[in-house]
């Protein structure tokens, strides 16, 4: 009997819960009370205040399992077997209280001792000036010094932005020789997929400030992050996170949805890949608050959702589906996410609505970009024009980055200046249109406010269902 996603997340709370943390439950993907981050992407990014000692935690030791948004990531989505821009990030942190030996010592005995996972197939990293971390791994743990790597500051220094940060140390996994590449030195590491990194644990004991000087926290701090569905690929023995229990379960439905085969590689798996991620992102999202719109969060929300609603379009699926795939997610993650299930209805409404109106440009958009294709392949140019590139997104509703991608794989590329100029352009139009309004009219479109203020995104929300909008 093999451990399912849902399983292996309560494994890790109660596994923590029993060391004292106190369980808070996942914190919404649109940070609260802070402007320096976009969405959260990290089971620490919410609790940023208790680290920062601005805000009291209610416990010292806290386990989470944090709802997270890397778009980042997004160009990885379907092509690693690791990478998905919507994951779940459990997480043991200590402010203040507990350090290096126990975290590591807590999360060996959890690795090997409750997922029984074979201690052989382990290596772990350090930050390259870490020696005390390398000693616990070597005497302590007593892991062979050859499978404990250091690594420098790229990939084994955590800090976003300003705030706490410190060296990691990661634990990964090996899959064998046969998910190896070509690099003689692959190592933890390597970009290919061979160890594949599922647990990060971070020694905060430095705070970053903006000139860039790392001073001591006065406590130092405990941060770890074990992305679920990496290690639900590991225990259940699948090539990829799209291959675990849950996430199979959505990627089945779009097969099924777009009459195509999973897993002949190429091209139609990626698009699969792709949808299946996106729709994770978009729902819990939409659920979170977020609403389609062209910048911000909301813009993140709108790029995903088109995407995916080209690659639909890739895969042969002529009508809206999108919102039918809310279902799924539901079903997998509805009873960890009671938002899903609360908001269902909400969700559904917001995706299709955007799929729709996607949807009547979507084709006609895909040929015309692919008329400015030939024409620039004909005359021997690589980029595309600002103007076009404008003309695509405001006439035909093609985010900018989704245009750039399909032009990125026929290695051609925009004038982005231009095509932020026209941007300028256009919104001084909109400006100036405005200002001749009669200062009400336009307040009646929740929606265009929306679109103008990032931080008011969450609020608007409920704004929109309190004038029944929605
Ligand atoms: P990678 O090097 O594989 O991109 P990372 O070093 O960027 O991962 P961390 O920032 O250390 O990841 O995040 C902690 C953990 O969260 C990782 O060890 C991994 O298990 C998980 N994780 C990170 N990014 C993703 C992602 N895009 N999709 C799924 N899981 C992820
Ligand atoms: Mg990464
Ligand atoms: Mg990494
Ligand atoms: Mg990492």
């Amino acid at each position: 009997q093999q451990m399912g996603l849902n399983e292996i997340r309560s494994k890790f709370l109660k596994f923590f819960e029993s060391k004292d943390h106190y369980l808070k439950e996942s914190a919404s993907l649109v940070p609260h009370n802070d402007k320096s981050l976009l969405l959260i992407n990290s089971g620490m990014a919410p609790l940023k205040n208790y680290f920062a000692g601005v805000e009291v935690p209610p416990s010292v030791r806290m386990t989470t399992c944090q709802k997270c948004i890397r778009t980042g990531d997004i160009e990885n989505v379907g092509k690693t077997a690791r990478h998905g821009t919507f994951f779940e990030m459990l997480g043991n942190f200590s402010f203040g209280d507990y350090f290096k030996e126990q975290s590591i010592t807590w999360g060996w005995e959890f690795v090997t001792q409750h997922l029984n996972i074979p201690q052989e197939k382990v290596w772990v990293t350090v930050y390259e000036e870490d020696d005390e971390a390398f000693e616990i791994w070597e005497n302590q743990i007593k892991i062979p010094k050859e499978r404990i790597v250091r690594l420098g500051k790229d990939d084994n220094f955590w800090e976003i932005g300003i705030g706490p940060c410190g060296p990691c140390s990661e634990l990964y996994f090996d899959r064998g020789e046969e998910y190896g590449c070509d690099n003689p030195d692959c190592k933890p590491g390597c970009d290919c997929d061979r160890y594949l990194e599922f647990w990060n644990h971070v020694f905060t004991q430095f705070d970053r400030d903006e000139e860039g000087n790392y001073g001591q926290l006065e406590h130092k701090n405990i941060d770890t992050g074990m992305g679920l569905e990496r290690m639900a690929c590991i225990m259940q023995g699948v090539d990829t996170i799209f291959d675990v229990d849950t996430i199979k379960h959505i990627l089945n439905t779009v097969e099924n949805m777009a009459g195509v085969k999973y897993g002949k590689g190429g091209k139609t798996d990626v698009s699969i890949r792709i949808i299946t991620d996106h729709i994770r992102a978009v729902s819990f999202l939409v659920a979170d608050g977020v609403l389609p719109s062209n910048e911000g969060r909301g813009y993140v929300l709108r790029r995903l959702l088109r995407r995916a609603a080209r690659h639909g379009k890739l895969l042969g699926i002529k009508e809206n589906f999108l919102y039918k795939l809310v279902d799924e997610v539901i079903k997998v993650s509805g009873e960890a996410y009671p938002e899903l299930v609360e908001k269902e209805n909400y969700i559904k409404k917001v995706i299709r609505i955007e799929e729709e109106k996607f949807n009547e440009t979507i084709e006609q958009g895909m040929e015309i970009l692919a008329s400015y294709i030939a024409q620039l392949k004909k005359n021997g140019e690589t980029t595309l024009s600002g103007e076009n590139a404008f003309k695509l997104y405001d006439t035909y509703g093609f985010p900018v980055d989704l245009t750039k991608e399909i032009l990125e794989e026929e290695h051609l590329s925009i004038d982005e200046e231009a095509f932020n100029e026209e941007m300028n352009k256009q919104r001084e139009r909109a400006r100036s249109a405005r200002g001749n309004m009669d200062g009400e009219s336009w307040k009646e479109d929740p929606l265009s406010k929306l679109d103008s203020s990032v931080a008011s995104t969450f609020e608007g929300y409920n704004e929109l269902e309190n004038s029944g909008i929605i």
